[in-house]
């Protein structure tokens, strides 16, 4: 008898134990397999499961499948042929590499492995049951592995009661598969729910990937992001704001082929579109980031969805940037720049180095408009890109041609009728068609791009025949001496002299009586948002505010000098066609698409 009370767990137990950490729900196990299958070089993989994979789990690759020899040592926990020195360990390029998954998922459920090497004639399989060593036996199959995993936890109760409902365990499952494909457009990925096809999605580009993967149309509303810095690159799409989510289910990010979480990597992209989404929503992206494995640690999470990089700001800036290029290059965001002077002055014109014509860009959103050697004001109305969300096609090229040709049509729709439809809306006609414009959000346009204008010339206050006094929290406090100065430089003399109580003594033009406070904390709330950032960028986001805040709104009755003042002012901004929170200002209904609707 000996008296130690340590003792080495047998084996089984050992299994049991780091089965706790690989595979926690049925949606872990479908990982594991198919990330073995893409190690394998299968180019096709099928994932079946049934009742949400607490049944079934079945994985069947052609890749290059197993000998009799590694069959045998698959489901030891440590078996792996991926590493072989601690040296590999730096320098990771397959996504498993622990050798503990088939031996934890085996730990937990029957399994059973069919396999067959590319030029072997016979394949094997084998059977195991928790704790149990089965043999390998020889049988017909097709090159490649197909792997079976029944009545996940069946022999662990406490852990199959955590399991949630079908529903919410195939959504685990259905999202990691997405990500698989998302992760390797060049393979085939077929997922099945029971009999149920649930998506077969052939190799193809990434672009078409996205597209089918996330239902969106990959040729509309996807933009190309590619840029490289330093060692590391990144590649891939980022959606238009017009397919923005709700949620972030939109997001994916990659590092050398494997899905990564990273809070800290969807932020850099989301600030990118801080002035065309709401914060409530989401932007879509699917980008993939490519690294030296020497430069980034992999090892630190047992389901490997975390990464640490060595130099985590380059990779930040990176990702800002080549997103904000992204959504400048189609258009998409105003960008100001810290040049004062830009917001009056924004048309620049630029001769094109072929001679023919010249070229007008707009410097704060960098959209560029041939023109055929004819100056442009900032009010033309068929200069502008009549809505965020489309490309230079159909009526907008033909204005653009009609541009060129400097064609001396009278395309002005200050000169035509406005009328103003269910209190909301100011409709009048162009050219192309039909055009309704939202006052509210035209209104928010003009303000906004007037602020911005005025504050290059200084700020203009209006002094308050009353000083307004408030207590604020200690937060909020903190904001404002933080910010006190950006706040005083749109026309706010405001002082702080007691830990709670703000003083307020004049403001910037056109703020309303009465709301002072209210101003300026939204002011404060929008500061905090944005973060550190350039000087310009702080205007704006306070111009946006106080643009927002003075609007007319919907539901105001407008008289029609005022309607017509509107969309003379609308279409005299440098960019008319969205708020600066990117909401669309204005529709246009083209004289096509009524023909198409008479027919
Ligand atoms: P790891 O992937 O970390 O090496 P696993 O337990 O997932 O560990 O797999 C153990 C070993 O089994 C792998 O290293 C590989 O050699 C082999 N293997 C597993 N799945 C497959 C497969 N689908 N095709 C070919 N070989 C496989
Ligand atoms: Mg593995």
């Amino acid at each position: 008898m000996t008296d130690a009370t340590i003792h080495i767990l047998p084996d089984h137990l050992a299994n049991q134990i780091a089965a706790g950490e690989v595979v926690q729900r049925p949606e872990s196990v479908v990982k594991e397999l198919v990330e073995n299958a893409i190690d394998a070089g299968a180019t096709s993989v099928t994932v079946v499961v049934k009742q949400a994979g607490k049944q079934l789990i079945q994985v069947i690759d052609d890749g290059i499948g197993m000998s009799k020899a590694d069959l045998e040592l698959a489901t030891i926990r440590h078996a792996t042929s991926k590493i072989s020195s601690s040296d590999d360990l730096h320098a990771i390029r397959t996504l498993g590499f622990r050798g503990e998954a088939l031996a934890s998922v085996a730990a937990v459920a029957d399994v059973e492995i069919r396999t067959r090497r590319t030029n072997e004639a016979t394949g094997w399989t084998l059977s195991s049951r928790p704790g149990q060593h089965i043999g390998v036996t020889a049988t017909a199959c097709d090159v490649g592995t197909q792997v079976m995993v029944r009545n996940l936890f069946y022999n662990v109760p406490a852990r199959r009661k955590f399991l949630k409902s079908d529903l919410t365990e195939f959504r685990h499952v259905s999202e990691t598969m997405q990500k698989l494909a998302l992760a390797r457009p060049d393979r085939r990925v077929v997922l099945y729910d029971g009999n149920v096809l649930v998506f077969d999605v052939k190799p193809s580009s990434l672009q078409e990937r996205i597209g089918d993967i996330l239902a969106i149309d990959a040729t509309q509303d996807l933009l190309s992001v590619d840029a490289e810095e330093g060692g590391v690159s990144v590649h891939g799409y980022v959606g238009r704001p017009s397919v923005a989510r709700q949620q972030r289910n939109g997001q994916y990010l990659f590092l050398n082929g494997r899905p990564i979480a990273s809070r800290s990597l969807a932020h850099a992209v989301t600030t990118a579109y801080e002035h065309v989404l709401d914060r409530q929503q989401h932007p879509v992206f699917v980008l993939h980031l490519t690294v030296d494995p020497s430069r980034v640690d992999v090892n630190v999470h047992p389901q490997k969805h975390e990464v640490k990089f060595d130099d985590e700001r380059t990779v930040y800036l990176l990702m800002q940037q080549a997103a904000a290029s992204a959504l400048q290059k189609a258009n998409v965001v105003p960008t100001f720049t810290a040049d004062l002077g830009l917001a009056q002055r924004p048309l620049q014109s630029l001769n094109m180095t072929s001679g023919d014509g010249g070229m007008i860009v707009n410097r704060l959103t960098g959209e560029i408009t041939p023109v055929g050697g004819r100056s442009f004001g900032g009010g033309s109305w068929q200069g502008q890109a009549p809505s965020q969300s489309q490309t230079f096609t159909g009526a907008v090229r033909n204005a653009f041609e009609d541009l060129m040709a400097g064609a001396g049509r009278s395309v002005d729709p200050v000169q035509r009728e406005v009328l103003q439809a269910g209190v909301a809306y100011i409709v009048t006609a162009s050219d192309e068609g039909i055009v309704v414009i939202d006052q509210q959000a035209a209104h928010e346009r003009v303000l906004f791009e007037r602020l911005l204008a005025r504050h290059a010339d200084g700020p203009v206050e209006q002094t308050l025949m009353f000083a307004v006094t408030f207590r604020v929290a200690a937060d909020q406090m903190a904001l404002l001496r933080e910010h006190g100065e950006a706040i005083r430089s749109m026309g706010f003399d405001v002082e702080a002299d007691e830990a709670v109580t703000v003083t307020v003594r004049a403001v910037p033009s056109d703020v309303h009586a009465g709301t002072e406070e209210a101003t300026l904390l939204d002011m404060l709330r929008s500061l905090a948002d944005l973060g550190p950032g350039p000087a310009e960028r702080r205007r704006e986001a306070m111009a946006a505010v106080l643009a927002v805040r003075q609007s007319i709104r919907r539901g105001d009755r407008l008289g029609h000098n005022e309607q017509q003042q509107l969309v003379r002012d609308l279409f005299a901004c440098a960019v008319p066609h969205v708020t600066a929170k990117g909401r669309p200002t204005y529709i246009i209904v083209q004289y096509d698409e009524l023909l198409r609707r008479f027919q």
